[in-house]
């Protein structure tokens, strides 16, 4: 038993499995060789556990082990992604294609690169927060070179519908890259079932340690390269270099192997708390599930409460739950969410939107007090609103 508060905010970051810190362990004090040391029994040691964790986290997405590039998380991968495609193949175009709800480490990535001169769409989403396709078609021009869209949503889970964006994007001879931090490891995952050419994913997103990440980028089919943003060393075929961080990876890798082991258990339970939580949230008058017609993550509920606003649920709810307003880069801010504004919901319901991320050690119980505990407390908020008493 964790004790309060609940914590429920497992979209912006999750607890370390102790069994991932275990396997860290003796990469520090005891095999704390440089994995790029090639003449020493250190640095074997370091570089076969490197090998093994590209094996883990090619295997939880459907790649192959050399397809792997480790960085220090999903900003510094989808950084890579996009800076990187965009300067190797500026001699096919200067053209990309996004969503308006991307996460920001896509988006702002996105306006560095117009300034320099690359043209991007930012393509709308409906209100079940899904980009429709035949705009995505009719956006591709000979000069696009990428497609980036997100797996699944950070906000509302909202799973995008990659297979098709992935044949669209061969149709074309478009590369597609997703953002797959929210799903990998939640959800199955396959790299060549979507047709992606790149693929970033985060280890604290998936009971790992902060500060590692992966790219993957496809070795044939056609082969895809980035230009490096970090250069040095060398390493990792000179596409991103600085020695590695070897205990994140082996986190990385671990995790990965024990969300593949346990995915199929670990998406049924989170469903059903799911369920649960929503089924009773929303007996409570004008609340709402955003995102509710798309296939979300079974991890994420973002639910509006109409008449009140998230800074005023959240300053009483704190100190008993752990949850956010949005995501937790953009949660400091008072402007409505730009992810539930382009799904096209009023301000007011964006303005008035939590979000739940139950996770591997949310229980029962937990989910329950939640209940107990949001109801009470959105009940006793409307009591003083003079909106909600003079609603209709
Ligand atoms: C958390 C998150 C990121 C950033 O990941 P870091 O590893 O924290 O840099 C990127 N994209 C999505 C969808 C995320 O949820």
């Amino acid at each position: 038993m964790r004790g309060l508060p609940i914590y429920l905010d497992n979209c912006a970051t999750t607890a370390c499995d102790p069994r991932v810190m275990e396997a860290m362990l003796p990469y520090f004090t005891q095999h704390y060789g440089n994995a790029s040391s090639r003449g020493h029994a250190f640095g074997w040691k370091a570089q076969a556990a490197v090998e093994e964790a590209q094996q883990q986290v090619a295997a939880l997405i459907g790649a192959e082990p050399g397809e792997i590039i480790f960085t220090s998380g999903a900003t510094e991968s989808c950084n890579l992604a996009l800076r990187g495609i965009s300067t190797l193949y500026a001699g096919k175009g200067n053209h990309m294609i996004t969503v308006k709800t991307e996460h920001k480490a896509v988006l702002d990535t996105c306006r560095v690169l117009e300034k320099g001169g690359m043209e991007i769409t930012y393509l709308d989403v409906g209100t079940d927060g899904q980009p429709d396709l035949t705009a995505l078609r009719n956006a591709i021009r000979p000069s696009t070179i990428l497609i980036a869209v997100m797996w699944a949503n950070n906000e509302t889970g909202v799973i995008m519908p990659v297979n098709e964006i992935g044949a669209i994007a061969k149709e074309h001879g478009v590369l597609f890259f997703s953002d797959a931090t929210q799903a990998a490891g939640k959800i199955p995952v396959n790299v060549r079932d979507a047709g992606t050419g790149l693929l970033a994913l985060s280890a604290h997103k998936l009971y790992g340690p902060k500060g590692a990440g992966a790219l993957y980028i496809r070795r044939k089919d056609p082969r895809v390269k980035v230009a490096a943003q970090i250069t040095g060393g060398g390493q990792q075929h000179n596409v991103r270099s600085g020695s590695l961080n070897v205990p994140g990876i082996v986190g990385l890798g671990r995790a990965a192997a024990l969300c593949m082991d346990q995915l199929p258990e670990e998406q049924e339970r989170l469903l059903s708390f799911r369920n649960t939580l929503e089924h009773a949230l929303l007996q409570l008058p004008g609340t709402t599930v955003n995102g509710q017609a798309s296939a979300r993550l079974p991890q994420v509920s973002n639910i509006s409460f109409s008449y009140l606003n998230s800074s005023q649920i959240l300053s009483v709810l704190n100190k008993q739950i752990a949850v956010s307003s949005g995501s937790a880069c953009t949660s400091g801010s008072l402007d409505p969410s730009y992810v539930l504004k382009a799904m096209q919901l009023p301000d007011e319901l964006a303005k008035a939107a939590i979000r739940f991320s139950p996770g591997r050690y949310t229980t029962a119980e937990e989910i329950n007090d939640t209940i107990g505990l949001v109801t009470g407390t959105i009940s006793e908020l409307r009591k003083s609103s003079p909106a909600w008493q003079l609603r209709d």
